[in-house]
């Protein structure tokens, strides 16, 4: 799907994270109350094979996991969600993202960590929050689930991307139609799914070096042959911002994809992690919103994004 021109889709990034601890039932919450069009779920399998919402393999770097548990690390020092059943996973304490050092937060300045009362959830969790608060306001906001190292839940014995392509597949056919895309950074997992049948809407995602992502099928995906290989099984690329904005300027990557048929939906904007060479959040936005022309924007602040892509078109009213 490609948006209506200086009108992309706002994506909620782990919800409205820059404002709530990410993956929260409350972060979700906010960033629908902000706007948002679509919320993203980052997907990862327990123990006894549940889908659960959670951007890392492992729990110490937002949870209480290391205190409640001290002797289930493994060798390498994480505490694994593969590791835990859900019921294990819903007794742990959330906090703020710690900074990997272990010392404060990743993000100074945004929610205090260790305050207030978080817990993790269940992607079904997840979508009965969306689904209700579609009916409660009439909105249609989607949802963006991500298969999180495919090829390492394979080898931790579970096949995780069809896994979650059936689940959302259920949801649609049993509770009707949703805005849906099904993102993966693995190039060769997309490939597969749609081999094997699945016809969700699928998002490549594309790393700053995609070269370290796997098997991109001998095509660069930022180059034209890449991008035409990926259209045919893809709705959506989502590279990251740097593919589509660097030192102030469109790299052509937007107009490129589009071509050929695929959406864009570039990764992260954050107020308080901005790129360099960026002078506000508002004129980044701005110039991805109304200049570059990118359908979708992932962003930890999802009522900026609503903010400048209104006052956007209300600009291009006034100038009509
Ligand atoms: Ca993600």
């Amino acid at each position: 799907m490609v948006a209506t021109p200086g009108r992309p889709l706002v994506i909620a990034h782990r919800g409205a994270s820059g404002y709530l601890p990410e993956h929260t039932q409350q972060a979700k919450a906010l960033a629908y109350g902000q706007g948002a069009d679509v919320l993203e779920q980052d997907v990862v399998a327990t123990r006894d094979d549940r889908l659960v919402v959670l951007h890392d393999l492992f729990l110490e770097r937002i949870t209480d996991v290391a205190r409640r548990y001290p002797g289930r690390a493994r060798a390498d020092g994480h505490w694994y969600a593969r590791d835990f059943t859900l019921a294990e996973l819903h007794g742990l304490a959330v906090t703020e993202r710690l900074a990997a050092t272990g010392a404060g937060a990743e993000f100074p300045g945004r929610f205090p960590p260790w305050q207030g009362e978080f817990r993790l959830h269940a992607l079904d969790d997840e979508l009965a929050l969306l689904r209700g608060l579609n009916v409660t306001t009439g909105r249609h906001v989607g949802a963006y689930p991500e298969i999180k190292c495919p090829a390492w839940h394979r080898a931790a014995g579970i096949d995780l991307g069809v896994v979650l392509a059936e689940r959302l597949e259920a949801e649609l056919a049993l509770r009707g139609p949703l805005p849906l895309w099904l993102q993966c950074f693995d190039p060769a997992e997309l490939r597969r799914l749609h081999a094997e049948g699945f016809r969700l809407p699928m998002t490549q995602l594309i790393g700053r070096v995609p070269a370290r992502q796997g098997d991109w099928a001998g095509a660069d995906p930022l180059s034209t042959a890449g991008l035409a290989s990926l259209a045919r099984h893809c709705a959506a690329i989502g590279p990251w911002l740097g593919h589509v904005w660097r030192d102030g300027c469109d790299t052509g990557l937007v107009a490129r994809a589009h071509e050929v048929g695929l959406a864009v939906h570039p990764w992260t904007l954050r107020r308080d992690r901005l790129p360099d060479g960026c002078a506000t959040a508002d004129s980044l936005a701005s110039q991805l919103c109304h200049e570059i022309g990118v359908d979708g924007l992932f962003t930890d602040h999802p009522d900026l994004v609503v903010r400048v892509r209104a006052h956007g078109r209300r600009l291009a009213e006034a100038l009509d």
